[in-house]
């Protein structure tokens, strides 16, 4: 019948093929995903197991988040996790899923940390969301203090669940619209991924974005108003040597470096994305500079 595995695995395939415009290799995964959760199986028991079927229990499960991903709901949420950078990492509607895009901030971000923290490399992490940068950067380097903030509490309780679950219970959670609550702190490194699409942008209408929170991606006329918050403001929470990395949109990365420039940055670069994309920029702020 039409609840045996392989038979959904094409019939709401095609399904989610039409009502989304998803390519055929990525419905065929969100299908695989979908089943994964209801039945509680790996990917290896879909492919040894095609011919199992669904009981009644399953399938009336399966079809209401069926139905609900058919809405244009996004799979994470449905779901409650998103990889990222090989981490399980669960999201929910209060913070931003995580893309694959910026696991560059990440490893653009440990290609500059010192090899081997001595006095403790100080990190921060700003608009952490679901926490996905900074405990990257935590599981990978244990020894680095990470410190990560978002002004959102809801945000901030995902990333604590986080960080419990992936061990990194020594990162610093703290609740800050930016800066704000961060004192006089200084850091060797400061991360972002703030909020950098336009107000106006038709993109925020559509697809996954429709379902994010809005405090999480757009940024004013250009977009561009957290990135300059945040390169205007990071110069007094550097410490000599630091830097700073932002992930910004497609078109901005010039306009990003003038910023940086201005700014009294130096070493400003910028570095592609998966798609070869201009997708994150940095610089850092030599002594005496500020
Ligand atoms: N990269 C996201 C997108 O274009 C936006 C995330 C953000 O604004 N930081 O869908």
């Amino acid at each position: 019948m039409a609840y045996r595995i392989q038979s959904l695995l094409t019939q709401d395939k095609s399904a989610l093929e039409s009502a989304l415009a998803l390519d055929g290799t990525t419905a065929r995964l969100e299908v695989r995903m979908l089943l994964q959760q209801v039945l509680q199986v790996s990917h290896a028991f879909l492919i040894a197991h095609p011919d199992t079927e669904l009981n009644a229990e399953q399938r009336a499960v399966y079809t209401a988040l069926l139905e609900r991903r058919l809405a244009g709901e996004p799979l994470a949420y449905i779901l409650g996790k998103r990889e990222f950078f090989g981490l399980n990492f669960i999201v929910s509607p209060a913070t931003l899923i995580p893309r694959p895009d910026t696991e560059l901030l990440v490893t653009e971000a440990l290609q500059r940390l010192p090899a081997q923290s001595t006095a403790q490399t100080q990190v921060l992490d700003l608009g952490t969301g679901s926490g996905a940068i900074a405990l990257s950067l935590a599981h990978t380097r244990p020894d680095l203090a990470v410190t990560a903030v978002d002004a959102s509490p809801a945000a901030l309780e995902i990333a604590k669940e986080n960080a419990a679950r992936l061990h990194c219970n020594h990162v610093r959670l703290l609740q800050s619209d930016w800066f704000s609550a961060l004192n006089h702190a200084q850091f060797d490194l400061i991360v972002s991924n703030p909020p950098y699409i336009a107000e106006a942008d038709a993109h925020l209408q559509q697809g996954d974005l429709r379902f994010e929170p809005r405090s999480a991606l757009a940024a004013g006329e250009d977009g561009m108003d957290d990135l300059r918050h945040l390169i205007a403001n990071a110069r007094t929470h550097l410490r000599p040597g630091g830097w700073l990395l932002l992930e910004h949109g497609y078109d901005q990365a010039p306009r990003v470096r003038e910023l940086l420039a201005k700014a009294g940055y130096t070493d400003i670069y910028s570095a592609r994305d998966l798609s070869g994309i201009e997708r994150v920029s940095g610089g850092r702020l030599l002594a005496g500079k500020v």
